[in-house]
């Protein structure tokens, strides 16, 4: 089995990724897989080359080794250029020329994590209409009115029907940067990853990506979506919670503290003691690790 880490370069690691980056590790360690990790800084305007140095840097430091690098997602544009031509030949892309205030007043933001379903004001414009725009339009996929389903690792078993959740969504932005959405499956299928673990925060985005990996006849990996990390007051810890940065970190533990503490927190061990990531390899089993979000205990950090 492959598994993978896939971190975005835009800041320096806090626990959430730490506790992304150990749970990915422990289950394919635990099961004699290969890891693998993967740069994804498709996004020019948010990520540096500095932060993805310190990544790597940072997951020596904490012991999680990896036995290969995937070429970072900035370098990729002709494989996802590929994919959205197969895309294409189907006669599922079409060109949007909304603007983002034109797409948030036709429609009610859904959903906690901000996605907004697309009215669809594009979707049937004639030839005349379209040579009319005058915008870098963006680019969408159709999605047919069908659910699908499949069985998270932590979370059981989902079910979305896309066209009630999101319905057609943008596989390349305007500034012809290639969505996400597109880019992962493509980097994952290509990698022959067979196993994603990764926040719940991107458990409403599966859907979308199962969809593509039939629509391009790719096999879809098993997906693990770990439960949120929040503070002790409930509230949820962000990038922005400086002394959960591992700068902070760093300066008051050792790595096998804090890999210790968090794996007392997610309930892989029954004390916070000091732990490597190869002791937890030994006695990991997903069965422990909660499905509902997990509030830090006060002083834990
Ligand atoms: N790059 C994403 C992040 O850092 C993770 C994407 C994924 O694991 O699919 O949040």
């Amino acid at each position: 089995m492959t598994g993978r880490f896939a971190p975005s370069p835009t800041g320096r690691m806090h626990l959430g990724n730490i506790f992304t980056a150990l749970l990915a590790w422990l289950s394919v360690r635990s099961q004699g897989g290969r890891m693998l990790l993967r740069i994804e800084d498709l996004d020019p305007q948010r990520s540096r080359a500095a932060y993805a140095e310190q990544l790597r840097r940072d997951l020596g430091w904490l012991g999680l080794d990896w036995d290969g690098e995937m070429p970072p997602q900035s370098t990729r544009s002709p494989v996802y250029a590929a994919h959205f031509a197969k895309l294409e030949e189907q006669g599922l892309i079409y060109p949007c020329y909304c603007s983002r205030s034109e797409l948030h007043d036709a429609s009610a933001p859904h959903a906690s994590d901000g996605t907004v379903l697309y009215s669809g004001a594009c979707r049937d414009l004639t030839p005349e209409q379209r040579a009319a725009k005058t915008r870098r339009p963006a680019w969408r996929v159709r999605v047919p009115d069908i659910a699908v389903s499949f069985r998270d690792g932590v979370c059981g078993p989902q079910t979305e029907r896309l066209a009630e959740t999101c319905g057609d969504f943008i596989v390349r932005r305007s500034d012809g940067v290639y969505a996400y959405q597109l880019a992962v499956v493509c980097d994952d299928a290509l990698g022959s990853v067979t196993e994603v673990v990764r926040g719940s925060d991107l458990l409403s985005s599966t859907a979308r990506q199962l969809w593509l990996y039939r629509e391009l006849g790719l096999r879809a990996p098993q997906f693990y979506h770990l439960p949120l990390l929040l503070a002790s007051d409930g509230r949820r810890l962000s990038k922005r919670d400086g002394d959960q940065s591992l700068e902070h970190l760093r300066a008051r533990y050792s790595p096998e503290e804090i890999i210790g503490r968090l794996a007392f927190a997610c309930g892989l061990q029954n004390r916070p003691t000091p732990a490597t990531p190869q002791d937890l390899a030994r006695t990991f089993d997903w069965a422990k690790v909660p499905k509902n979000d997990i509030v830090l205990p006060e002083g834990l950090f």
